[in-house]
């Protein structure tokens, strides 16, 4: 186990024990720099992270590689957390939790009024999957 509290993917007790938003701006840090954090060992070019194209399809093709990686990742609801927590600072810029900037402050009042960061990524994937006329 790491010092996280998470057990590596495919362990026994994979499990969430506790939800990012009972944990500590320093425990969330501590799981997305873990080395069970997707991005930890490269894969990815640091511009796949900060795309610039205003338009969201076109900065998600920008973030492609980035955006895969963090689909994967076991700590994607601890990294959305701390992103939305540290708006004022670095969480405000770049893919956090699988999300683009401008999707995360799209997203943030509701984070805001106590919505968990888990509710807002199904959302968002069941509106990913629901097709469009
Ligand atoms: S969700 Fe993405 S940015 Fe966040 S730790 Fe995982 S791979 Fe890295």
């Amino acid at each position: 186990m790491y010092e996280t509290g998470l057990v590596a993917p495919g362990g026994a007790g994979q499990a969430r024990a506790d939800r990012p938003g009972d944990l500590t701006d320093r425990q969330l840090l501590a799981r997305v720099a873990s080395p069970l954090a997707r991005c930890a060992g490269g894969g990815a070019d640091a511009d796949d992270w900060f795309p610039v194209a205003t338009r969201w399809s076109r900065a998600r093709i920008e973030a492609a590689r980035a955006l895969a990686l963090c689909a994967k990742c076991p700590v994607r609801e601890d990294c959305l957390e701390l992103s939305m927590r540290q708006w004022d600072g670095a969480g405000h810029y770049g893919v956090w939790g699988g999300l683009l900037e401008a999707e995360r402050a799209a997203i943030r009042k509701e984070w805001l009024s106590g919505v968990s960061v888990s509710r807002l990524l199904q959302a968002r994937t069941a509106e990913a999957s629901t097709p469009r006329p």
